[in-house]
């Protein structure tokens, strides 16, 4: 079995303006993103996985857009109403940072379409595990605000329609996007079948939201986790944050099925957060993950793309996840590895995000 790549290049299309130089964006004319998230990254990865060879060693696919019942079971009706309306009028702007043009409803919809086929295609055994490339990104969307970007929850519609088709109970999702999971944990917050893990810049984005005592309610209490770094955690910190609080809370779980909210943010040139993160970082996450799939539910392991912003670095931290993914032998060496090195924390600001971790792992009772 193979590993899946589940891209459209239309979700490369979605555009961040409403231009391109002079021309209106739709029809034949394609954008030229403006905002951070530009389709620049996201086209990067997919060329990289050319040049390299990796993409040959993939099940690389499209997938149907997520359909109308699908986005119903996450957003309320006047939310899709108002967007498809606005889509169908040349675009706009619904939220926070999340302009879209004519014909973007279609898109955010392939975009979630592509992560709803991933985790099927993991959860029905077609594929081994799966990436989705989705853009626009959906972690910080809620069900009623699109904000950073993020103008369907792609990931909680995926989940969402692989339980209506009784492909799975109970799911853990890891985020480890620089920024807070706000929109996945705002979705799950109250419900004790989705464990929501958040690792991420502290006040980075939301300003407001991603705090460690945010654990959930009712139902759900218990079943949310925010894991705060502080700015300038690097290789170590990030390790040990998911070796002694991820894995705990995974195994306590017991998911049927563990997925990632992918960001590449966490990199150490991103110009949106302050961490120092490698290709060797991003291996070593995903190798970890994959092992607690592999021990707790059958290694079903599916990933969606959320955000990463340093167009020249974000494909060789995408290609160090999906060597490990996919077992391949195919490296591409990560170019900044150097400055990497260079820039990683001393042994006492380790042991100061090592002690943050510890307060945390007290407080769980791990
Ligand atoms: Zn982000």
């Amino acid at each position: 079995m193979t590993t899946g790549f589940f891209w459209d290049e239309r979700c490369l299309w979605h555009s961040g303006g409403n231009y391109s130089g002079l021309l209106q964006v739709g029809g034949l004319v394609q954008p030229g993103g403006s905002l951070p998230d530009n389709p620049e990254t996201k086209r990067r990865i997919v060329n990289l996985l050319h040049v390299t060879g990796l993409w040959s060693e993939l099940a690389t696919t499209s997938a149907p857009a997520a359909t109308q019942d699908d986005i119903l079971r996450v957003h309320p009706e006047s939310y899709v109403r108002q967007f498809q309306e606005m889509s169908e009028n040349g675009g706009g702007e619904l939220g926070l940072r999340t302009p879209f043009g004519p014909g973007g409803y279609e898109i955010a919809a392939i975009s979630a379409g592509l992560a709803k086929a991933a985790l099927a295609a993991t959860l029905n055994g077609t594929c081994q595990n799966a990436y989705a490339l989705s853009r626009p990104p959906g972690h910080h969307c809620l069900p009623d605000f699109p904000n950073g970007f993020c103008l369907l929850a792609n990931l909680a519609i995926a989940v969402e329609a692989a339980r209506a088709d009784n492909l799975t109970e109970r799911v853990a999702i890891i985020d480890w996007d620089v920024h807070h999971g706000n929109g996945t944990e705002a979705i799950f917050f109250d419900r004790a079948d989705t464990l929501t893990i958040s690792v991420h810049q502290e006040r980075n984005y939301p300003l407001d939201t991603g705090d460690f005592e945010d654990r959930g309610s009712g139902a759900g209490a218990g079943f949310n986790l925010n894991i705060p770094l502080p700015p300038g955690t690097g290789h170590v910190g990030y390790l040990e944050a998911f070796e002694r609080l991820v894995m705990p809370a995974l195994q306590g779980f017991q998911p049927d099925a563990i997925v990632i909210a992918c960001g590449f943010d966490a990199g150490l040139v991103d110009p949106l957060s302050r961490m120092i993160a490698s290709a060797d970082t991003f291996r070593a996450m995903t190798e970890m993950v994959m092992e607690a799939a592999d021990d707790l539910c059958g290694g079903r392991l599916m990933m969606a793309h959320e955000g990463g912003y340093a167009a020249e670095h974000v494909p060789f931290l995408a290609h160090a996840v999906l060597e490990a993914m996919s077992g391949s032998d195919i490296h591409a060496p990560d170019p900044f590895q150097l400055k990497f090195e260079g820039q990683q924390p001393s042994d006492r600001f380790n042991r100061y995000v090592s002690q943050l971790i510890a307060e945390m792992e007290e407080a769980l009772g791990y």
